[in-house]
């Protein structure tokens, strides 16, 4: 199967979307990734979704990525005597780490590191954002807090601490179970929730073994201001406009929406769109047209994916959700004023061979009436670089190795095979010339791009590009020495 654009659609799996057959749907309709979400469903529940998804693969015969997004460390208020009270404005606040159940006046936070990070003025947003408290006074063990926007609060609803950097890492103990568990099983790419500094990531690193990709979702304002050190940390990046909706004014996020997809794609890093795109496709089979214009906004910046949460994990309707996406694309990536804006919105030149090399891919394959791209690429990095350039012709990445090709598949353009291994770039031109044709994206009379990082398997290598007849018994002199 050939999809017909350029961006990837990512869906959560829950509820709504476990079986084979939904998944299977969910795949047809345009799925290229799935996200199993580890804050919700006990391992045995992500087990079977990622055998089911494992199953699609097989049958459908296409490469299929896997997300497992960890929760994170989750800070939240202790219980109420009453179960919940209602906050008034302007009224006094206290949090402290008394375990007693809390009353009008006060509540316990039983976190410590919250009481010895806070500053004077530091906000503290309870229940989505919903209550905003401000610090009048703090010690070690207690915040007296001014009540700045009211609200209902209630037994264990979550806190959010926007304005200070927390001492806090960004995996729990829960998280920690859930990377092994889910490294076990095998995924292609690891959500990081609550990444405030790329020590975070590397943390994440040095558990993940190289058993899966770093993804951070950016969900915190420190996240935002050390984005440059956490892109260079990471394998991806997710905007996750959900908490960081919650900490940051909610008009704030287009713009660092904008920025942070321009700067992974310089840094030939995928980026995924994240939350609430068609939040009210969970409930209806139509999209409000203000979502349609957000997902199609992501598609122009040039987002590598675009993502369903509830929509496709708990919603009535996940299919028609993908389906909507799929539609959206295909609208947007026809449109011209899309390639205006993608081929303006490249980088300047680079400074390596590499870069050399794929923007040469771009222009020969735009200028010469070439079919397709292919990049024979071990570890990815190739086809990333490739697709960093978003050319005009179809790109497909061909790798001996499954994990590649499904991690891939994240990112925009890349139609990935997995094909055997060779030793030789002339073995790899047959291969990719066969596999053009098989593939759809070819005739025999056609000709074809190859680019390359010889020798095979060395990541950052790229350095060789032909243009080749599309010819499946193709005879070609000898590689050079
Ligand atoms: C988000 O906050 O936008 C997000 C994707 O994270 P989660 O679903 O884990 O809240």
């Amino acid at each position: 199967m050939r999809r017909l654009r350029n961006v990837k659609i990512v869906a959560t799996l829950g509820p709504a979307s476990s079986s084979y057959s939904m998944i299977r749907a969910l795949y047809e309709a345009g799925a290229d990734v799935f996200r199993l979400n580890m804050s919700h469903g006990e391992h045995e529940d992500i087990q079977k979704r990622h055998i089911a998804i494992r199953e699609v693969e097989k049958d459908v015969g296409r490469p299929i990525g896997i997300l497992a997004d960890l929760q994170g460390p989750k800070l939240r208020v202790g219980t109420f005597a009453n179960g919940s009270e209602e906050l008034e404005e302007g009224q006094s606040f206290r949090l402290d780490l008394d375990e007693a159940p809390g009353d009008a006046m006060r509540a316990q936070l039983p976190h410590r590191e919250i009481f010895e990070a806070l500053e004077k003025g530091s906000s503290l947003l309870v229940n989505d954002g919903k209550i905003r408290l401000k610090v009048k006074e703090h010690g070690p063990d207690f915040a007296n807090c001014m009540v700045m926007v009211g609200g209902t609060i209630s037994d264990r609803k979550g806190v959010n601490v926007p304005d200070v950097v927390l001492p806090l890492a960004a995996l729990s103990e829960k998280d920690k179970r859930d990377l092994e568990f889910v490294c076990e099983l095998g995924v292609e790419w690891l959500g990081l929730s609550f990444v405030q500094r790329p020590e975070d990531v590397h943390e994440a690193r040095e558990l993940t073994k190289g058993r899966a990709a770093l993804m951070s979702k950016i969900e915190k304002p420190s996240a935002v201001r050390e984005f440059e050190s956490i892109l260079e940390a990471s394998d991806a990046i997710m905007v996750a406009r959900g908490d960081l909706g919650v900490e940051l004014p909610v008009q704030n996020l287009p713009p660092i929406q904008k920025r942070l997809v321009r700067k992974c794609r310089n840094a030939a890093k995928p980026v995924i769109v994240a939350t609430q795109m068609l939040e009210s496709m969970v409930e209806s089979p139509i999209p409000t047209r203000a979502e349609v214009s957000d997902v199609a906004a992501a598609i122009y910046e040039g987002a590598d994916a675009v993502m369903l949460s509830a929509e496709s994990a708990v919603g009535s309707y996940p299919v028609e959700a993908v389906s909507t996406m799929n539609n959206v694309a295909l609208e947007v990536e026809s449109d011209p004023t899309y390639r205006t804006v993608v081929d303006a919105t490249r980088g300047g030149p680079k400074q390596s061979v590499a870069d050399g090399i794929v923007s040469a891919a771009r222009e020969i394959a735009e200028t010469a009436n070439i079919k397709v791209i292919c990049c024979y690429s071990q570890s990815g990095t190739t086809a990333l670089l490739v697709a960093r350039e978003r050319p005009h012709v179809p790109i497909i990445a061909m790798t001996s190795q499954i994990g590649t090709a499904r991690r891939l598949c994240l990112s925009w353009g890349l139609h990935c095979v997995k094909t055997p291994e060779v030793d030789r770039f002339k073995s790899a031109v047959v291969n990719s010339a066969r596999t053009s044709i098989k593939e759809g994206f070819a005739e025999p009379q056609d000709q074809l791009v190859v680019t390359a990082g010889v020798p095979f398997g060395k990541p950052g290598t790229t350095n060789i590009l032909r243009v080749a007849p599309c010819d499946e018994n193709l005879i070609l002199p000898a590689d050079p020495e």
